[in-house]
């Protein structure tokens, strides 16, 4: 069979793409290829074992219909300053446009139309003018919180209507490679992604493929197996942080997320911090590679003592060495290791005292780790002595803008690594070097977050409709 469109990827990124291309082309036959399961399928057997136990062959946290923003805790950052490079791609004011169209058809589906970040003005001022005291820049960023379970009710109503308008969905079905003739893309080899015994070749005039984070390796070797020009970006290394609620009150009220921008002494890399869950909960994702790696996400209703947010800091190599995802995997493994396969937690206070944590004095602290399986250790036996030191003294910048944020309670987890590394050359129709081939979201390097993938999504239906 003969496709109009083949999708490899359910995230958002690939759905959105369904989702507008099907609305304007109710007769043409759209195949969507997902290595995981429907949404209603998708479950994390640690709500009942409390320990991540490395499900095979794929975590159901980033993998299924709606792929990483299924279990995410399903922010939408609405300012093109926030998410990835796209904006230097197609434009800031046609990011902007997008921004609010994507935004609508979340609120079509079901989001809250509340937005967090817009008011208290005041607040903010005060927020930003400590920020400047402590060298740091505060992007303004007004956030809409889906929050996890009601992402995962939005995500439904969007599997449902691609399915009711025809569109193909083959689940726990992998793209294996693609079928390149003479510079144009003829189709795509698939396989079933739990034995890996059958395979298939499906046809299409085009493909696109958005195969999140989880996919960025695959599309690594797919650049460079059939030549696609492909470009090495940075890697974002750094801990997931924790503190309790009182401690971030005031920035939780007034912003939501604060998202806050540093270039630390000495070595004036950029370190920012990321993903800010008031009230939320650390979590664990797992790669096909085993490594584990640490994230975090917050309910719209349950709730913790706690806030997590990420600190991260970015690398970037040239000579000899530019292999960006590599450098990310050894340091994850080598803090795997130290965690015996599972995440590592240290006090700050260890940090600077030159030791590290047991887990009985994790147990007297009054912050109690969200992550229960994760286990007290020395990140800083693993983590290198540039990204340590990175993320210690942005730590000490932030605790001008919060007070109690470099407490000694304060705990970090690692590793936090983003994979985002490998960015694929894209025209601003997303078609990549060779014809009819387009890429999106994250496995395409130029997003990082729920609403980028998205709009990305949104802009390629569109784009296909038109051609
Ligand atoms: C715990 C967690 C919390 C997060 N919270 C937020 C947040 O609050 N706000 C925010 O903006 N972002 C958040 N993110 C990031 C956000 O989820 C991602 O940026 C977004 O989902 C990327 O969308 P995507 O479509 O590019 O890729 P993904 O969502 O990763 O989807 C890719 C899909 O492709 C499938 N796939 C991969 N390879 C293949 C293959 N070979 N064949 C077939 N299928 C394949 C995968 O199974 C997956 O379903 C979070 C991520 C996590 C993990």
């Amino acid at each position: 069979m003969k496709y109009d469109l083949i999708i490899v990827g359910a995230g958002p990124s690939g759905a959105f793409t369904a989702l507008e291309f099907i609305r304007k082309n109710k007769d043409k036959n759209v195949l969507l290829i997902e290595k995981g399961s429907p949404i209603e399928k998708r479950r994390c057997p640690k709500e009942k074992t409390k320990k991540c136990v490395n499900c095979k062959p794929y975590c159901h946290i980033t993998t299924g219909f709606s792929g990483a923003g299924a279990f995410s805790d399903g922010k939408l950052s609405l300012s093109p300053e926030v998410g990835g490079d796209l904006p230097e791609l197609i434009g800031y004011d046609v990011t902007q446009e997008l921004i609010d169209y994507t935004d609508n058809i979340y609120l079509e589906f079901g989001a809250d139309s509340k937005i967090e970040g817009i008011e208290g003005k005041e607040e903010i001022k005060e927020i930003r003018r400590k920020a400047i005291e402590a060298g740091l820049k505060l992007v303004d960023c007004p956030i809409r919180h889906l929050g996890t379970e009601k992402a995962q009710e939005i995500y439904k109503k969007i599997e449902d209507y691609l399915i009711e308008n025809n569109v193909e969905i083959k689940f726990l079905t992998q793209a294996k490679d693609i079928i390149v003739e003479d510079g144009e893309i003829k189709g795509v080899i698939i396989t079933d992604s739990i034995k890996h015994k059958t395979e298939e070749t499906v046809y299409a005039d085009k493909v696109v493929i958005a195969a999140g984070r989880k996919g960025a390796d695959w599309l690594e070797n797919l650049c460079v197996e059939h030549n696609i020009a492909h470009r090495a970006g940075t890697v974002d290394i750094g801990v997931r942080v924790e503190v309790r609620n009182e401690v971030m009150e005031k920035v939780n009220n007034v912003l939501y997320e604060s998202k806050l921008i540093g270039y630390p002494a000495p070595f004036k890399d950029k370190v920012r911090t990321f993903c800010q869950n008031p009230g939320g909960f650390v979590s664990q994702e797992n790669y096909d590679n085993d490594l584990a790696v640490v994230n975090g996400h917050s309910y719209k209703d349950k709730k913790s003592n706690n806030t997590n947010l990420a600190i991260l800091s970015s690398h970037n190599f040239s000579y000899p060495f530019n292999e960006p995802i590599k450098y990310g995997i050894k340091v994850s493994e080598l803090l795997n290791m130290l965690g015996n396969g599972s995440i590592l937690v240290q006090r700050y206070g260890d940090i600077l005292d030159g030791k590290r944590t047991w887990q009985k004095e994790l147990s007297r602290s009054n912050v109690v780790p969200t992550l229960p399986d994760a286990v007290a250790g020395d990140i800083t036996a693993a983590m290198p002595y540039r990204t340590m030191t990175n993320i210690l003294n942005f730590i000490e910048s932030l605790n001008t803008v919060v007070p109690g944020f470099a407490g000694t309670e304060t705990l970090l987890y690692g590793p936090e690594v983003k994979f985002y590394s490998n960015k694929v050359e894209l025209t601003t129709n997303f078609e990549t070097s060779i014809k009819n081939l387009y890429c999106l979201g994250d496995a395409s390097g130029w997003t990082r977050g729920l609403m980028m993938a998205s709009l990305m999504g949104v802009k390629m239906g569109n784009v296909l409709s038109n051609k």
